[in-house]
């Protein structure tokens, strides 16, 4: 079957769930992964063809999409800040808000760390995208990383080794931790904040098949990872250092009064693209 045929295909059965955009961006991530042809190469070369065998894979991808498992997971890896990582599930797959927080801590980092052997901390790392994204553009920095599932840790330790970095890597639930017993110029932390009351806007393939560890917290207690997080850091953070924040985008109020009554000093709260409060800075002194 002509590639072109089957790509009309695939988009129609997935109409229903998916807007042709997304069910299109999926077709070309997956013709990417599977047969390393791009765009590109299908406008150029219009008569190119599925083998039989490359249809069975394909329909049997197109199943599971159907059932909206996210494509990430199907493939095992997605594209973060210009690195690859593998996902599955046990990880939450990177979101473009979260390279926009990385963005913001490489720039205003960058020139400090030329002369400054920066010590980065993420906690609630995942599959390693922040600890691995920082460590690989801030080269000076040691960079180190917590979680509490050692699922999701073994896959960080992989991204390392796929991009090439060096993260220390730590089991530890920070709910639990008194002391972070070392000095830290910068702490990072996108903790879960997604609350109950929020769940009719998460899509089926996020609440079916993303680990719910990673995303929800109590509808009464919505800060808990951050007061913890940020309690730590007044004890933990260097003189200068700095705490970055992934937020939910309807508690950017309540974040900045958190880290006011913390005393954190320079609170800075950003939007990402979409125009939400999505991130906040902010400084011991
Ligand atoms: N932004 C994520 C979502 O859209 C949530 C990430 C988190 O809870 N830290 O599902």
């Amino acid at each position: 079957m002509q590639i072109k045929t089957y790509r009309a295909q695939f988009i129609r059965e997935l109409s229903s769930i998916y807007d042709e955009g997304e069910a299109e961006s999926f077709f070309y991530l997956i013709l990417e992964e599977k047969k390393q042809l791009r765009r590109i190469d299908l406008a150029l070369q219009p008569d190119l063809v599925f083998s039989e065998a490359d249809l069975q894979v394909w329909n049997s991808i197109l199943e599971q999409l159907k059932l909206e498992i996210p494509v990430q997971y199907l493939l095992g890896k997605t594209h973060f800040y210009g690195l690859e990582f593998e996902v599955n599930e046990n990880v939450l797959i990177p979101r473009p808000e979260t390279e926009e927080l990385v963005d913001w801590i490489i720039q205003e980092n960058l020139k400090i760390e030329k002369f400054k052997d920066l010590k980065i901390l993420d906690i609630g790392t995942g599959s390693g995208c922040i600890a691995i994204s920082l460590a690989k553009n801030l080269p000076n920095a040691q960079v180190f990383a917590i979680d509490v599932s050692e699922k999701a840790l073994a896959t960080a330790q992989k991204n390392a080794e796929i991009n090439e970095v060096k993260v220390t890597f730590i089991h530890k639930n920070i709910l639990e931790t008194v002391d972070l017993e070392q000095e830290f110029d910068i702490i990072v932390s996108n903790p879960p904040y997604v609350r109950n009351l929020e769940k009719q806007e998460i899509k089926k393939n996020v609440l079916d098949h993303e680990p719910h560890l990673a995303l929800f917290v109590e509808d009464d207690n919505a800060l808990i990872f951050y007061r913890k997080i940020a309690e730590l850091a007044r004890k933990n953070l260097s003189p200068n250092g700095q705490l970055y924040f992934e937020i939910n985008q309807y508690l950017g109020k309540e974040m900045v009064e958190l880290l006011e009554n913390l005393n954190f000093a320079t609170i800075e709260l950003r939007k990402d693209i979409y125009g939400n409060e999505r991130m906040t800075r902010s400084s011991v002194q």
